[in-house]
């Protein structure tokens, strides 16, 4: 990362703090926000419900897909699905809907931890176009993380592509 780079964040988060973000808000604008359940390892989490993902709903029909033996429906997925673990998806998801918000509320948690790697969708998938760009945008504010984003959703990614997104190079998505 350039130093402007590093300038630019800095900056940022102290504006952030100065406009009355916390982490309490942060969380709340991001369904609980992000997580680190293995704190030996750099990466952050961030998760859906595979039971709501839109291409994978289709790929699990389809013999030897990844989708059809998904392991994020499966074990304690599956155990959780109606208590802790399906609770939190389910509020990660509903907060996509706070926008620019949602992707402020990611901001500060990256920031604030100085995450440096950080993993979407360990479980669920891109929900839509506008999901895809508010992580490209939360990628382009917090040039010193490199953010994962398998996914199965193609359609999403020729979107961006023939709408000539410019996708940073810490935004590392593929399927
Ligand atoms: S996209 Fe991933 S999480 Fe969703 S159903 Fe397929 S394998 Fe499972």
């Amino acid at each position: 990362m350039t130093m402007q780079a590093q300038e630019f964040q800095e900056s940022l988060f102290i504006y952030l703090q100065a406009q009355g973000w916390n982490l309490k808000k942060a969380r709340l604008l991001t369904g609980g926000g992000a997580t680190n359940k293995n704190k030996k390892m750099p990466f952050y989490n961030y998760d859906l419900s595979a039971w709501d993902c839109n291409k994978g709903s289709q790929l699990r029909k389809v013999k030897n897909s990844v989708c059809s033996s998904c392991y994020a429906m499966k074990g304690n997925y599956l155990r959780y699905r109606e208590g802790s673990v399906g609770k939190s998806h389910k509020l990660h998801k509903e907060s996509l809907n706070n926008g620019f918000q949602w992707v402020l509320g990611m901001v500060y948690q990256v920031l604030k931890s100085d995450c440096k790697y950080f993993r979407f969708h360990a479980a669920g998938d891109l929900q839509s176009y506008e999901h895809a760009l508010q992580i490209i945008n939360l990628a382009r504010l917090t040039p010193s993380c490199k953010y994962w984003i398998p996914t199965r959703e193609t359609g999403i990614l020729k979107q961006l592509r023939d709408n000539k997104i410019y996708i940073p190079k810490n935004y590392l998505p593929f399927n």
